[in-house]
């Protein structure tokens, strides 16, 4: 039988694919997405844990390439809890008739160049094959659960549940005694609600993150009025005047250019607004050691007062990174949940994790009995699901050897050698330090316009130059170098898997990162080799329009 044949194949229907499909399906392109999950919605179909919700206010953390849909959506929460996010890209998925262009319960195994035929074929774990000219790859930045390997973890008599594969109907914790392995943005998010609904909490915890109060409330009609009435250019300024994709309030200056009484007031205030706009109290937290420290300090001091017991507060300070250089985490009562009395900490530092029994989990101290045991361990970061897919480009090189000593990209999107070939959110692309919803929506822009601009020329193909990529790869580093990010173990640098290259993923900058990349579309993508059927190859014609 004949394999299917499309223009666009798209991986993964999360906030990236969905938006993907909407896109070049609007530019007349036969797309297809094929996603591994029962149901669309990415993240927010997979990450069912308690108190799962976004850190970044929704008015902001979701789509704006639609008026309408912008007008008639109604959040009801300052940060929206998961099923709340997932009923929105339901509604999206539903306005824009996707899903009858989405393969569900579809997982791509293979994606193969064809040299001779100059088209990709797909393979799914079933076996189909689909053939086409453009893969995009919406396969998401966390979306590669990491387990890690604690021996005897098959052996334990009761449930374990990953936070990023939570059961779809819940898991009832009632009067249980739960274990929970993490201490990042989600397990900080799940223990306050879990300590509320087992009978004992037990958090096992290796490295304590820094996280700041969410204040989460419902959203009021004022502010959402003032949202709607005012879209448009709130969200052109988070686009094109944040680092960030988001409105957040930038200090122009130093932490050292006030005294301790007016630095005090400043983290203060913001601690009492709540969310992450308390990292951009000062201009200079990820770069300057001091100015860093000044804040991690007020962190600190926070912890202390909250936390009744001391020694369980001096477990929970972290001391060994600089603050911000993980992903800051946004709470709610996290610290709080400590003076619970059903709650323990089990600082794995102290005494280290031995082995999962069949009756709980055992560190180099006691045994602790557990009836489920909770794993927050996190995700193989941005380069975790491509990973996980076997993908061959010109010469059948595999991406995954290309990439053994840290991903090669040009601009995020693609990589020399994977012609046709589009990662959304990649590594060298702003991504996860943005708002990802705005990330995306440029993203999927580019790779339009991008189709556009290769249709009107005629072109058949379009890939990186490798000098090109080598000299993104070097400025993307030397951005981090700059910065105190590259002095934490983080999933940012690919810390957290064994055996991972220790690479800055992301792109640190993100009004930057979308001021080039509107450069190199609108002056005929320079660094990208475009063939012309006819043309000497490897010339990129000249550009006949300029982009949106
Ligand atoms: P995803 O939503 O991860 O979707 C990728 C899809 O691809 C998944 O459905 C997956 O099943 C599918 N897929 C992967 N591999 C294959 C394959 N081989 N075959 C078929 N399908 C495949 N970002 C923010 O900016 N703000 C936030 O507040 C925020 N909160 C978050 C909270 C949690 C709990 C997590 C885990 C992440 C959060 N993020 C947040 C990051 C979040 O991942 C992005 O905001 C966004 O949802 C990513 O969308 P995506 O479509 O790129 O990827
Ligand atoms: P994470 O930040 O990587 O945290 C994983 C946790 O598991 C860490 O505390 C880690 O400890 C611990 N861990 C891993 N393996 C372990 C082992 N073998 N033994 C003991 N502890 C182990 O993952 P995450 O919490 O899922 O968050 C990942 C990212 O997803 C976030 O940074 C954020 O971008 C996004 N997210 C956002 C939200 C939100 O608030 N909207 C919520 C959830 C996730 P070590 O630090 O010692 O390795």
């Amino acid at each position: 039988m004949e394999p299917e044949s499309v223009d666009v194949a798209v991986v993964g229907a999360g906030f990236a694919g969905l938006y993907a499909l909407h896109r070049l399906r609007g530019l007349g392109l036969r797309v297809q997405v094929m996603e591994a999950a029962g149901d669309i919605g990415g993240t927010w179909f997979h990450n069912r844990y308690p108190g799962a919700r976004c850190d970044i206010e929704s008015l902001q953390y979701s789509y704006s390439f639609d008026a309408e849909l912008e007008q008639e959506w109604n959040w009801s929460e300052r940060f929206a809890t998961q099923p709340e996010i997932l009923r929105y890209l339901h509604h999206v998925a539903d306005r824009f008739d996707l899903r009858r262009d989405i393969s569900l319960g579809t997982r791509v195994v293979a994606v193969a160049f064809d040299e001779a035929a100059g088209t990709w074929t797909v393979t799914t774990a079933s076996g189909r094959e689909m053939v086409a000219t453009y893969v995009v790859m919406a396969t998401g930045c966390l979306s590669a659960p990491q387990t890690p390997r604690i021996p005897g973890l098959e052996a334990f008599a009761g449930e374990v549940h990953h936070t990023a594969d939570w059961p779809r109907g819940g898991v009832d914790l009632a009067g249980r005694r739960v274990g929970v392995i993490g201490t990042g943005s989600s397990g900080i998010q799940a223990i306050p609600e879990l300590a509320e609904q087992a009978g004992e909490l037990v958090v096992f915890q290796r490295t304590p993150h820094f996280s700041v109060p969410a204040r989460n409330t419902p959203l009021t009609p004022e502010k959402t009025r003032y949202w709607k009435d005012h879209y448009q250019e709130l969200r052109s300024l988070a686009r094109e005047d944040t680092p960030t994709g988001v409105l957040y309030d930038f200090a122009t200056f130093s932490a050292q250019a006030v005294d301790d009484r007016a630095r005090d007031v400043e983290f203060e205030a913001r601690w009492d607004k709540g969310g992450a706009n308390f990292a951009y109290a000062f201009k200079d937290l990820t770069v300057d050691e001091v100015s860093n420290d000044y804040a991690a300090e007020f962190v600190r001091r926070k912890i202390r007062e909250i936390v009744k017991d001391s020694a369980v507060a001096e477990r929970l300070c972290p001391v060994d990174y600089p603050i911000f250089t993980k992903r800051i985490c946004v709470d709610s009562e996290y610290y709080d949940t400590y003076n619970r009395p059903n709650v323990l900490l089990v600082d794995l530092r102290q005494e280290p994790l031995e082995r999962v029994t069949e009756a709980g989990l055992r560190t180099s101290a006691q045994e602790y009995a557990l009836d489920v045991l909770v794993l927050a361990t996190g995700f193989d970061a941005i380069t975790g699901a491509l990973g996980r897919i076997d993908i061959r480009g010109v010469g059948g090189l595999r991406l995954k050897e290309k990439w053994a000593g840290g991903p090669r990209t040009y601009l995020g999107l693609m990589s020399a050698g994977f012609p046709n070939f589009f990662m959304i959110t990649g590594p060298g692309s702003p991504s996860v330090l943005s708002n990802v919803v705005v990330a995306i929506e440029q993203h999927v822009d580019w790779i339009a316009d991008c189709l556009l601009h290769l249709r009107s020329v005629g072109a058949q193909r379009l890939e990186p130059t490798v000098p090109a990529e080598d000299a993104w790869v070097a400025h993307v580093n030397a951005l981090a170098s700059a910065t105190l990010f590259v002095r934490a173990a983080s999933w940012y640098m690919g810390a957290n898997i064994p055996g991972k290259p220790r690479v800055f993923m992301p792109y640190i900058g993100a009004a930057d990162y979308r001021r080039r990349c509107r450069e190199i579309a609108g002056t005929g993508y320079p660094g990208f080799a475009i063939t012309v059927p006819g043309a000497p190859s490897g010339e990129a014609p000249p550009s006949p329009r300029q982009p949106a």
